[in-house]
């Protein structure tokens, strides 16, 4: 992650020495979240020249596809808001968040599939869990920040003592921390995406929902800069005297 990342990493430095953005604390390891686009093969060009035949179709204009004309229809599309054709590709995400964050992106409900680690079946008495770093924690105090980690090995220790009492994850599960680390694969579409990030990349959203969405804004203007560049060009003059 860059930018208001790096910043809050280099302010949690205070405990050892993170290791690929990892750090070994006494129960648990603290980690940053992450975004990975998965199965990122088709390139933009192809993605372009697929959306663009699947529009054609409303006009019947195949015949006009040549150099650049991809671009401009999408620009029409966007700007007559017939979005309903930004529907036919969708792209995949592996995310890697707090359970936290993850409350807020499952409300996206139209045109967005997800698959999340389960809380019920994965027994974290067998793996050393882990707990996502917050946003936050790198404008804090030296003092503040401990009180953080503290807390943390506190209530990962109930949890641990649970299910080494017997108690079965699902039941062990209410004692973990709300920043807990969580993976989704999160799947969307063109549109469902662009609502998203418009939501939350605005300064509104929680910051550490804004780090999730401006990963995946980063990796869908990547592929595809024509239907993102508004959004993005929106983040990029907000991030000019941004303040968290
Ligand atoms: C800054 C911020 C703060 C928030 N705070 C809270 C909060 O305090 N509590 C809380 O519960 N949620 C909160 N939310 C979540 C928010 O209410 C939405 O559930 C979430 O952002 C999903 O947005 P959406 O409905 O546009 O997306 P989707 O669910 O993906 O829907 C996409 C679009 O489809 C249409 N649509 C979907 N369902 C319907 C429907 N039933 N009827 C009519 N049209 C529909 C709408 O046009 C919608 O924009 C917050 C969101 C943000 C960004």
């Amino acid at each position: 992650m860059k930018g208001v990342w790096d910043e809050h990493v280099a302010g949690t430095c205070m405990i050892g020495a993170w290791a690929g953005g990892r750090l070994e604390c006494k129960n648990y390891t603290a980690v940053l979240p992450s975004v990975e686009l998965l199965a990122p093969t088709m390139d933009s060009d192809a993605i372009m020249r697929y959306i663009e035949a699947a529009i054609r179709t409303a006009y019947k204009s195949e015949d006009r596809t040549g150099p650049g004309t991809c671009d401009r229809l999408l620009r029409h599309i966007l700007a007559s808001k017939h979005e309903s054709t930004l529907e036919h590709f969708a792209m995949g995400f592996r995310v890697i968040t707090s359970r936290g964050v993850s409350h807020e992106l499952v409300r996206h409900r139209v045109g967005h599939s997800f698959t999340q680690e389960s809380t019920r079946y994965v027994n974290y008495g067998k793996r050393k869990p882990e707990v996502i770093l917050p946003w936050h924690l790198g404008r804090r105090s030296i003092e503040q920040q401990e009180f953080w980690f503290n807390s943390h090995v506190k209530l990962i220790d109930c949890y641990l003592t649970a299910v080494d009492n017997g108690w079965p994850p699902q039941d062990a599960r209410g004692f973990l921390p709300n920043d807990m680390k969580t993976e989704l694969v999160w799947t969307m579409n063109i549109r469902s995406a662009r609502n998203m990030l418009q939501l939350r990349t605005a300064k509104a959203a929680h910051p550490d929902m804004q780090v999730v969405a401006r990963e995946i804004l980063r990796l869908w203007f990547q592929k595809l800069p024509v239907l993102f560049q508004d959004i993005e060009a929106e983040v990029v003059a907000g991030l000019a005297n941004y303040k968290l």
